[in-house]
């Protein structure tokens, strides 16, 4: 075989201690089944601490919701709700509002995003979140279900879009959430005349892009809007930046680098295949030359999560030259942000059962996995990354194996079941029994995408809390409540 091409996933102590622990994890899965999702909610609450250090650094006040849709999990919402930090929740759906409330949110630190439906929308009004209105008629619709019920008035933060940058240099998307900022305008004419039902706190957008000129852009012209509001005699407190400041997946860089160079001479036929039957992540060759784009997810990414804000508040606002950080401290507004995916970074892990390893007659080795593509959804996000195999017996001293080349298969009866469509490369082949772990799934690999195809099996999933000393404790999910820490307690 060639030589492994291994993508080993970033392991921070809590989850890497987790995996080296067979003995509690082998009968976890016994017990509860393949896939199951593990949860460390104590990670997150570190998560918030590394967010809240930046603020610090920057002398900024504001709060740090976590975005929802991420995860579904009910531990990591209550053990949230349990800090009395500035940690808020942000919704997006009337399923999602409920199940903050019933975890012990209080409305104060609940702010309600994206488009929504009349139930949500009324929910949200009668409770007293904070509204992100999406658009004008959402404006619209808020302050007459206020009137209607003769509800107290409803905060709002309208969300805004499509910013546009001084010149031409820095591109700006369209989306399809939010009000155009050149749209402003009308829509504080319409903040204004419902005054009696809505007040402005502030102003919202979230960009799904890791481009950091392209949200000081949006930074920028949500302080400009802000000030036409002062302008017009409305007292805004604050701006909340939405999401997306990433995670970096893998351990090591030169990995990556090498990973996706090996990739591109595999399809030019330089190397023996790496995807199986061609597949090029959406790289083709064509007479010798490669076409198309990579279509991944930049695993390898030093500058995410709490340090990738810490960047974007020391950027230089594109107009009005100074530091946004400056800006919004001049202007004593607080900052809010929704990130997902950078607060869930190291907070859970899916252990999958490998089934069975089959040789087929060409010399790939097939390994059929107790879950599906839809379990475990990293292929489908592009992002590539190693599971970690976590031996079903004690490995003897020194037994290091051979290193392995596999396809990593679904349990649908289905041909496009592929967990990974890409060669994994495993420190030796695993045996039926052994648990492949995948890392750092918590953020939307865990439970967005599963389903109950050919009635197989959804995960379960358990929260894990680590005495520090080698010993674990665990409990499902939903029996998860912050007040169960202590060791056997939980
Ligand atoms: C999805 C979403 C987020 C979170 O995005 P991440 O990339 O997970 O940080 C935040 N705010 C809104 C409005 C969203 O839709």
């Amino acid at each position: 075989m060639s030589e492994p091409l291994y993508l080993a996933p970033r392991l921070e102590s809590r989850p890497a201690a987790l995996l080296d622990s067979p003995g509690f994890l082998h009968p976890l899965v016994t017990a509860l089944g393949s896939p199951l999702n593990v949860l460390l909610p104590d990670q997150l609450a570190d998560n918030v601490r590394r967010f809240q250090d930046v603020y610090a650094r920057h002398r900024l006040a504001g709060r740090i919701h976590y975005a929802h849709k991420a995860n579904r999990s009910s531990a990591l919402v209550r053990r949230l709700a349990a800090d009395d930090g500035p940690t808020g929740i942000d919704v997006a759906s009337l399923g999602e509002l409920q199940h903050a409330l019933s975890g012990g949110f209080t409305p104060d630190r609940i702010v309600a995003t994206g488009p929504k439906d009349p139930d949500f929308l009324w929910l949200a009004a009668r409770t007293g979140v904070t509204v992100c209105v999406d658009s004008p008629a959402e404006l619209t619709a808020l302050a007459a279900l206020v009137e209607r019920f003769r509800l107290p008035r409803v905060r709002v933060m309208p969300r805004l879009s499509q910013f546009t940058a001084p010149g031409t240099r820095i591109l700006t998307r369209r989306s399809r959430f939010g009000t155009p900022v050149s749209e402003a305008a009308a829509l504080l004419d319409l903040v204004e005349k419902h005054a009696d039902g809505i007040e402005l706190t502030g102003l919202s957008y979230h960009l799904d892009t890791m481009g950091i000129a392209e949200k000081a852009v949006a930074l920028e012209g949500c302080l400009t809007v802000l000030d036409e509001c002062r302008r017009r005699g409305l007292r805004p407190l604050a701006v909340d930046i939405g999401g997306g400041f990433g995670v970096d997946y893998l351990a090591d860089g030169a990995q990556w680098e090498r990973y996706t160079t090996e990739l591109t001479r595999a399809l030019l036929g330089k190397r023996p295949p790496l995807t199986w039957q061609g597949h090029g992540y959406g790289l083709r060759a064509d007479s010798g030359t490669v076409r198309g784009a990579l279509a991944v997810y930049p695993g390898h990414r030093p500058v995410a999560g709490a340090r990738y804000l810490d960047e974007l508040l020391a950027q230089t606002a594109p107009s009005l030259g100074r530091p946004l950080a400056t800006l919004l401290l001049e202007n004593l507004y607080d900052l809010h942000v929704e990130p997902g995916r950078a607060l869930l970074d190291q907070c859970g892990i899916t252990l999958v059962q490998v089934r069975e390893v089959r040789h087929t007659a060409d010399g790939d080795r097939l390994v059929r996995l107790a879950a599906n593509a839809r379990d475990v959804g990293l292929e489908d996000h592009g992002l590539l990354i190693d599971p970690v195999l976590v031996p079903a017996r004690p490995e003897p001293p020194g037994s290091g194996g051979t290193p392995v080349g596999v396809y990593l298969l679904g349990n649908l009866c289905l041909e496009a079941d592929l967990i990974s469509r890409r060669t994994v490369f495993l420190p030796r082949e695993p045996r039926p029994g052994d648990l492949l772990a995948f890392a750092n799934t918590a953020g939307y690999f865990m439970d967005f995408t599963a389903d109950h195809a050919l009635h197989q099996p959804v995960a379960r999933k358990v929260a894990v809390h680590g005495d520090g000393d080698g010993g674990w404790s665990w409990c499902l999910d939903d029996q998860y409540w912050p007040h169960l820490t202590a060791g056997d307690a939980l």
